[in-house]
Formats: C-alpha cells, structure tokens, sequence
C-alpha cells in the first residue's frame, strides 16, 4: 500500500513587549534567574492579573496578516496542569473564543503555491524554563533539575494550521514565510536558537488519494528550519516502517534529538478534558472592535509576499529578494530609503549585499553603528552613473562613508577619487601618450584596434589610474579616425 503523509504546525510566538502578558515585569531573554518575577507571574494568592494592550494589538496584527477573522469579544481560560515550570498550576490561555480563527497563508515550493488553512491563533502565556543538570540536558538522566520563571508570563501567541501540508520541504517554507512575517511586523524577535519562535509538528500517514485522517504524532523540541525538515522526513519514514510490519500508529508525543537524527517517544498526549478549562474569572474578556482593529491593520507593513513581487518588478536578483524582503535584514529599510530618493535598485541591492554586508562582516559592526543613510547610496549611485567613479572607487567610497569619513562627495574628494571623464580635461593627456608612443599611434591609424588597450593604459598611468577608460578609449578612436 502507499501512503501519503499529512501534516499540520502548531508555532509559538513569544511577544517582544517591554512587560509580561499579566503583569508588569519586564520581558527580557539572558536576565539572571529568577530576577523577572512578581507576585503576579510568580502565581501568589491573591495577586490578580491586568491583560497588556500591546500583546493584544500584536495578536490582532498577526491575525490580520493571517487573513482571520478578529473575534469583537474572545475570553481568557485556565488550562489547568501541574509541572514545575508552571507557577500558578495553571496557564492562562484561550479555549473555545480565541483572537483569531479562520484565516490562510500562501506558501510555495518547487514553484508551486499551496494555501494552507489557519485555524485559530490565541493568546496565552508562556512558562518558566527548566534546566536539567546532569545526565546530557535532558529530564530522562537528569541529576536535578532547576527552574527560571523569568519567562513565566511572557506573551505567548499560538498559530494553528489545518492539517493542509503534505511535505517536510512545505513545513519548512510554511515556518519560513511566517517568519518573515513575524520579523517583518516587528512583533518578535522570533530566534529560533533562542526559542523566542518554536514550531510543533503533527504528522500522520494515509493511503495514497484518502480523505480520512490517519492517527497523528506530534513532534516537538526542533529548533531550526533545517530540523523540523529532517525531524518530519525522519518521521514520516519511521511511521511508514511501522505500518509497512503491520503494526498501528500510537498518537504520542515525540521529541526530535538533533544529534541522534531520530524522534524518540515523550508521554501519550492529554486529552483536552484532562486539562479542565474554564473561563479565567479573574480578566474581563478581551475587546476588540471594528475601530480599534482597522487602526491596527492600517499600520501593517508591507508583507513580504507583496514585497518579493514589487522586489522581482524592480529586477531584482533571486538572492537579494530573499534577503531584503524576508523582514530580518536592517539592509531593507537603506534599501527603502535609497531607492525611495531616486536611486536605481539594482545596483542598489548589489552594493548592499555585496560591498556593505562585507564591510559590516569584517569590522564586526552593526549597520545602525554605521554613518550610511539611503541618501549617501543614492548620491554615490549618482557619481558612479554620471562616470565621476569607477565602480572599484565607487567601492572605496563607500567604505569610507561606512567608516564615517563624510557623505560620498567629500570622501571621493579626500580620497582623491574622482575620474576624469571630461573630454576637456583628458585631451591634454592622450596628445602626450600619442607623442610619446608614435609607433603604436601609427598602428591605431592603421585600424589595429589592438593597440588601443595598451594606449588606454598609458593615459591611465600618466593620470594615476583617474581618467574614465571607457571615455579615453573613445577619445583615441576620435583621434585615429580624424
Ligand atoms: P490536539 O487536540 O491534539 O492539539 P488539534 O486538533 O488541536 O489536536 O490539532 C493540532 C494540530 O495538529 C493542528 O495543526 C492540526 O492541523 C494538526 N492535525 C490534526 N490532526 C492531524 C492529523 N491526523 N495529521 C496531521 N496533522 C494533524
Ligand atoms: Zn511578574
Ligand atoms: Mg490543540
């Protein structure tokens, strides 16, 4: 028999606001342990929590760009369940009336578009972190473990797809548009290494044209594109084996072991009735009307779908699409900025990816630390348009504005850059080299247009590698000619 897999992705988002979900501790990643706590995230009797507007609005703006529907009125619950790194005994989290539902995202691979279903995207909170010491990190062989509540609290946003994915090669492109999307609201850090974005896979195998869903295994624990790509390849051969001796998938948790390559079994997953919701009775429900969110969707950015096509009509590279349009490159707002002042967008692009990126790898430095604005690119565009500069000066002057040696005029000034392409000013010149070398002057006369580049030299040499070698070349076709 041949199966198909299916496969759906729960994401977790983790909110950059400056203060937690419910209280008003500061939301900060490497703070010393336990530092970021209260009363209130901390779970103490009595402390009462106060729902924060920005996570609220980010939620919304997420749901937006999701293409969901933004509920006028949803309501917080309790997921009650007991774990150490759950301070309270419970999470406060969303049930049967989340922000967001119904929404889609357009992803493509192998050029092929695929529209994949949102469920619901809610709001919630995240845990304290543990830190299992001993036994290689993980709780199995744990010596003892300790327990961070610095995150406990932090706004939390879950993403639910529809299980409308069929790859691994799709899960990935599906966890990396929504990546730029995230980066490109500004609404998270989204680190994927840092676990600011995580992504849960849920798999299952059909027989090949099936409607029925089969039984479904949930990954976790994957924390780059590249791993929830081999985990759910890794996946799906496992289940196939299974099926393929006969035997029944167990829907189970599993965890993905990125050195081993393999996804070991977890815990059986709870049911939803074993976390008893009900309604979160110390929080009004969460508002959201028609004026309040149009005020939200107004300020969405451009999205990075709609960035790539504008990307692609302005002629850009496959390469430099992805990298300005993916909402994690500060190269993109310079990019914005210069073409914005009438630079040309290529050579635009080009120098950011190329000389910029460089420079800014070499000296280890921040492009924000830098001088460059998109007026210097669009000025040194024009200089190097104009023949005022070679593109190897070009080059040059932009170090040096990257250096902070002033805009790009005074550096090719300083630097003494500046090409002679003025036929005025060249003239003098090409008569002493053509005086000087008669023998190759007559060769030229003669129609040897091999000559021409020895005699370009020449006048690049006795003008210190200044003057416009494609303007002296057609100077000294002038001359042989005449
Ligand atoms: P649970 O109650 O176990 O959390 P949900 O119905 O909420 O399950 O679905 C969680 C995620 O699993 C969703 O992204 C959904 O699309 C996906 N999913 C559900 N059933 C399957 C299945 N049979 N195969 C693959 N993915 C599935
Ligand atoms: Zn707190
Ligand atoms: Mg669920």
């Amino acid at each position: 028999m041949k199966y198909e897999s299916v496969i759906g992705i729960e994401t977790h988002v983790e909110l950059a606001t400056d203060s937690k979900m419910f209280c008003g501790c500061p939301v900060r990643f490497g703070a010393d342990p336990n530092t970021n706590v209260c009363p209130v995230c901390l779970g103490l009797p009595g402390a009462l929590p106060v729902t924060n507007e920005k996570a609220i609005e980010w939620i919304v703006a997420i749901g937006l760009a999701l293409e969901c529907d933004i509920a006028h009125r949803s309501q917080f619950h309790r997921k009650n369940y007991f774990y150490a790194d759950q301070p309270k005994n419970y999470q406060i989290s969303q049930y049967d009336v989340p922000v967001c539902s119904g929404g889609a995202l357009e992803i493509e691979t192998g050029g092929r578009p695929t529209r994949v279903r949102i469920n619901r995207v809610h709001m919630e909170e995240d845990t304290g972190k543990m830190i299992h010491v001993g036994g290689g990190g993980r709780i199995k062989d744990a010596d003892h473990s300790l327990v961070d509540f610095n995150r406990a609290g932090v706004p939390l946003v879950e993403i639910v797809t529809e299980p409308d994915l069929s790859t691994p090669q799709q899960a990935r492109a599906f966890a990396q548009e929504l990546h730029s999307i995230v980066l490109t609201l500004g609404v998270s850090d989204a680190k994927l290494e840092e676990g600011s974005m995580r992504f849960d896979a849920n798999v299952s195998l059909r027989p090949s044209g099936s409607e029925d869903l089969g039984t479904k295994v949930e990954v976790k624990n994957m924390n780059s594109f590249r791993s929830l790509e081999r985990a759910l390849t890794y996946e799906i051969e496992r289940q196939t084996a299974v099926l393929a001796a006969g035997d029944r998938i167990i829907q189970e948790t599993r965890h993905w072991d990125e050195g081993a390559g393999v996804t070991e079994g977890m815990r059986s997953k709870e049911e939803s009735s074993d976390y008893r919701y009900f309604p979160e009775p110390d929080l009004v429900p969460v508002e959201v009307d028609e004026t309040w969110r149009e005020d939200i969707r107004r300020r969405i950015p451009e999205l990075p779908a709609a960035r790539r096509v504008r990307y692609a009509a302005q002629g850009l590279d496959p390469d430099s699409i992805a990298v300005l349009s993916g909402g994690g490159s500060a190269l993109t707002g310079l990019f914005e900025d210069a073409v914005a002042a009438g630079a040309d967008p290529k050579v635009i692009a080009n120098w950011l990816l190329g000389e910029v990126t460089a420079y800014l790898r070499r000296e280890t430095v921040d492009l924000s630390e830098t001088a460059l604005t998109g007026e210097h690119l669009r000025d040194l565009e024009r200089l190097y348009a104009a023949g005022d500069l070679s593109s190897t000066a070009a080059k040059q002057v932009l170090a040096g504005v990257l250096a902070g040696e002033g805009n790009p005029g005074e550096v090719a000034e300083a630097r003494d850059l500046i090409q002679i392409s003025d036929a005025g000013a060249l003239s003098a010149q090409i008569d002493q080299v053509l005086a000087d070398h008669p023998e190759e002057y007559q060769r030229l006369r003669d129609g040897d247009a091999k000559v021409i580049g020895y005699l370009v030299g020449q006048v690049m040499r006795i003008t210190g590698g200044k003057a416009d070698p494609k303007v002296v070349s057609g100077l000294l076709q002038e001359k042989a000619e005449a």
